[in-house]
């Protein structure tokens, strides 16, 4: 099967209400034309050098989101047109954020990544940790951010009750600050959480983004 048709096969398994971030890492220039010609335009990439080189050389219409770790040194580069950071994970970050949209006379839409999964090496934040951002004074004066909602990454493993119980924490966490800080916020609303073989147990747990990339233009070198 080709790119084209892995992509299609993906969209009709997926509710339309759920939006597919097709995460490109890796994979050349072509392979994200042929998810382009088939009219789809919402890429993800995880490192900031690739995703400059990629926003530079491909059409303009594309809507690229920001999925992976975020250096603030590196931020500057990507402010120009980023549509959505989904791996906001300390208030630094997100203060450099808020910095260099203001220059660019930009609102960044962003997500507060959360630390759900049993490995110690996925980065995020706690629930404790979010609640003290969004309660701060600091938190306030951010005009040029946009917070939308949560993202996480599930343990890599075979244990799908362990993998469905931190998707249904990390839903359970997004009910409560949506209640606590963003109740009458209709953008807070995104949930990105599932990736190639986690997709369909987030879509169980509530997903409204999911961040596929094998599945779509197969295995990284
Ligand atoms: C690479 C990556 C994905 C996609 O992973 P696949 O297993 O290829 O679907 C999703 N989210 C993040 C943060 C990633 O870095």
């Amino acid at each position: 099967m080709g790119i084209a048709e892995k992509f299609k096969k993906l969209q009709q398994e997926v509710p339309p209400t759920v939006k597919i971030v097709a995460v490109s890492k890796t994979h050349p220039i072509d392979s994200i034309m042929q998810v382009y010609y088939s009219d789809y335009k919402v890429f993800g990439e995880s490192k900031v050098q690739e995703l400059v080189e990629k926003y530079e050389e491909l059409p303009t219409d594309i809507e690229w989101h920001m999925i992976g770790h975020l250096q603030s040194n590196k931020v500057k580069y990507i402010t120009p047109f980023v549509s959505l950071i989904h791996s906001v994970d300390s208030f630094k970050l997100l203060k450099v954020i808020n910095k260099q949209a203001k220059k660019h006379k930009r609102v960044i839409d962003c997500l507060l990544q959360f630390h759900i999964a049993k490995e110690q090496t996925k980065y995020g934040l706690s629930f404790e940790e979010t609640d003290e951002i969004l309660q701060s004074e600091e938190f306030e004066m951010l005009h040029n951010v946009r917070i939308r909602g949560l993202m996480g990454m599930a343990t890599f493993t075979e244990d799908t009750a362990l993998i469905r119980s931190e998707f249904e924490y990390l839903n359970s966490c997004h009910k409560l600050i949506k209640g606590k800080f963003f109740s009458d916020k209709e953008f807070f609303n995104e949930l990105s959480m599932g990736m190639s073989n986690d997709y369909k147990i987030a879509i169980d747990c509530g997903t409204t983004m999911i961040r596929v990339g094998s599945t779509i233009f197969g295995e990284r070198e």
